[in-house]
């Protein structure tokens, strides 16, 4: 292990890429993990959050991070931890997903969720849902109990009752907030895109202790939603996605163009290209010997994009989305440990938690 690292480093020290030595620890396999989760992106400014909301935020987000953490930390999946994790907020009412989903145009809940495992890419998801208490468990049944990755619907709710998944009355999802959010919105006959109150979409992405990675995402969609409108949180590669090889991604924010930039695999797939290249890159900084041969042959398998590369691809893909017009973020994890987030709103409910003790929640743009 101690040789291990000091190879990371001294590749660091001649190829100058800025790998953190706390970073390079997670690359342990078999020892480090890491989780992010959000609970939605968009105008979170502090003059719009009382402090006490500011405060039930901050606790939802932590316990969520806890529930997965402790998962993860006792060498469980990824795929427990995120689907614990996302089943908390869910059951929050501060947050657009489960209980507390926005209302559609016509006053009913249509929820929307996702779950990927990266280590074999097997996936559910499940569309304009309801009656399910907690929909990431629906998605996670469409993975792992059927031979399809989506449903939607009448049907899904029915797969859902067929496998004895918890039902709750289609009052469950209401709360006074949201109906009173959903009643503006048609008083004044606006549509979703045109409310602020499109955020609170919750994700969660982890690395276990396999060096395994998940994401998941789960959402009531956009207040005011008409016509059967799906998101792109249930569609994998939009909202959701996960690889071994790269990442795994959760987005929230304005769908539609999510789904247009591909944004949770395009970021991954960035990641993916990029990582061949970076080992050439780093092995021509390698010493040669008086025959001209490399002291040292770099593997993959002691090699890691450093954090400035991920946070670039991530920021990359998001500045694109901004180019089109859309707003939103993303949470990401990868193999070599990392876990973060990229946004190009005021704010995004946030958190992060590694192996290495790191454990922080934010709300704010201004706050790490
Ligand atoms: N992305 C979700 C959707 O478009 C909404 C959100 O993240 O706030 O349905």
């Amino acid at each position: 292990m101690i040789r291990y690292l000091s190879v990371l480093l001294s590749l660091t020290l001649a190829s100058g890429l800025p790998v953190s030595p706390a970073a390079a620890q997670d690359t342990e396999v078999g020892e480090g993990w890491s989780i992010a989760l959000h609970g939605g992106a968009g105008t979170i400014k502090r003059e719009n959050i009382t402090p006490e909301k500011d405060a039930e935020i901050r606790a939802a987000l932590s316990r969520a991070l806890e529930i997965g953490s402790l998962i993860l930390d006792n060498g469980g999946t990824a795929m427990d931890a995120i689907t614990a994790t996302i089943i908390s907020l869910e059951n929050d009412p501060n947050f657009n997903a489960g209980k507390g989903a926005v209302f559609t145009w016509d006053k009913t809940n249509e929820l929307d969720a996702s779950i990927m495992d990266g280590s074999d890419r097997s996936a559910g998801a499940v569309a304009g849902i309801n009656g399910t208490k907690n929909p990431i468990l629906l998605a996670r049944a469409v993975k792992d109990s059927s031979p399809h990755v989506m449903l939607s619907g009448e049907g899904a709710n029915q797969f859902s009752r067929e496998l004895g998944l918890e039902q709750v009355t289609v009052d469950y999802y209401a709360t006074p907030r949201r109906l009173k959010q959903i009643e503006d919105v048609l008083a004044k006959q606006v549509s979703a895109a045109d409310v602020d109150y499109k955020f609170g979409t919750v994700g969660a992405v982890a690395m276990d202790r396999r060096g395994n990675m998940a994401a998941g995402t789960s959402t009531g969609g956009m207040t005011g939603k008409r016509w059967g409108r799906i998101g792109d949180s249930p569609i994998i590669g939009a909202g959701t996605y996960a690889d071994d090889r790269s990442c795994a991604i959760s987005a929230t924010g304005a769908g539609e163009y999510f789904i247009r930039l591909g944004v949770a695999h395009e970021i991954c797939t960035r990641i993916r290209m990029r990582w061949p290249i970076a080992i050439e890159e780093a092995q021509l900084t390698v010493p040669k010997d008086a025959q001209g041969n490399y002291t040292y042959a770099i593997h993959g398998s002691e090699f890691m994009l450093p954090n400035s590369e991920i946070q670039q691809i991530a920021d990359d893909v998001i500045a694109e989305l901004g180019e089109l017009g859309g707003t939103g973020g993303i949470i990401f994890a990868t193999p070599w440990g990392q876990a973060g987030y990229s946004y190009n709103t005021p704010g995004m409910y946030r958190g992060r938690a590694t192996s290495q003790g790191e454990m922080s929640v934010g709300i704010y743009g201004d706050e790490d």
